[in-house]
């Protein structure tokens, strides 16, 4: 069901009629590995490229991510493709930046809580991807997209990643539930991520299959051409045979 307040982003509708798929590399490693990436993605029916430049990792000596310089590479990607990017931002320093090149900004995760953040980047007055906290309850979630709101962004797109549990075969536990609690009481579109969802490769299209079963408007994946080789979260990100099976169950 179209959300009552969808959101518009390079031609693409997000809570519209259609669920949308944005893919693509977890870290963007080169300009070289993203083009490639969007290119296979797209002919692999995704519209809309992910990929991050400021990574959180939870280790400080793993890859960070390519920063301020990362941006060129996505923004190479999208003229390569023409598909809208979307890319996390964890600093209000870097907002400007990202908000002048990129279609449409993340906030992860582990940023939830970052009311300076939130209310900053809908300062921007781009459309915000808001990714739920992992121990975040759904009200602390849809609070949070006000402080976007409260920034000056009305265009916001909550995405379902999954919470800790105390399972430990899956990296995080997918909270299908929210899907339709988040959709019903705000009317603003919900995605899913199952990558990140599940930590699992082979969950990937299952679960995501799962998200749209439950009514979300689009699904996130990690996803490249060789995902073994991929620099962070290899293990969950599927190659292009899996992400055109979840193409193919949002084909009318
Ligand atoms: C991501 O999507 O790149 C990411 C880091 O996800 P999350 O914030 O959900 O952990
Ligand atoms: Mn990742």
């Amino acid at each position: 069901m179209a959300a009552k307040y969808p959101v518009t982003i390079g031609g693409i509708c997000m809570g519209g009629e259609r669920p949308v798929v944005i893919a693509g590399p977890c870290s963007v490693e080169s300009t070289e590995q993203v083009i490639a990436i969007a290119q296979a993605a797209k002919a692999a029916g995704a519209t809309v490229l992910r990929g991050g430049i400021f990574k959180p990792r939870t280790d400080p000596r793993d890859f960070q991510g390519l920063g301020l310089e990362g941006l060129s590479a996505l923004a190479a990607a999208r003229e390569a493709t023409g598909l809208p990017i979307v890319t996390e931002v964890m600093d209000i320093r870097h907002l400007e930046a990202c908000a002048a090149v990129v279609d449409m900004l993340q906030i992860g995760s582990r940023n939830m809580y970052n009311y300076a953040l939130l209310q900053a980047a809908g300062a921007m007055r781009k459309p915000v991807l808001l990714k739920r906290g992992f121990s975040a309850t759904l009200r602390e979630w849809m609070l949070a997209a006000d402080y976007i709101a409260r920034g000056g962004s009305e265009d916001i797109v909550f995405c379902e990643r999954g919470i800790r549990s105390f399972e430990t075969y899956t990296r995080n536990t997918l909270d299908i539930t929210a899907i339709p609690i988040v959709k019903r009481e705000t009317g603003r579109p919900v995605i899913i991520d199952p990558s990140h969802g599940t930590g699992v490769r082979w969950l990937v299209p299952i679960m995501a299959k799962a998200g749209l079963a439950a009514g979300a408007d689009g699904v996130m994946v990690e996803a490249a051409i060789e995902p073994d080789a991929a620099v962070s979260d290899a293990f969950q990100t599927i190659d292009m045979a899996m992400l055109r099976e979840i193409v193919r169950c949002i084909e009318p």
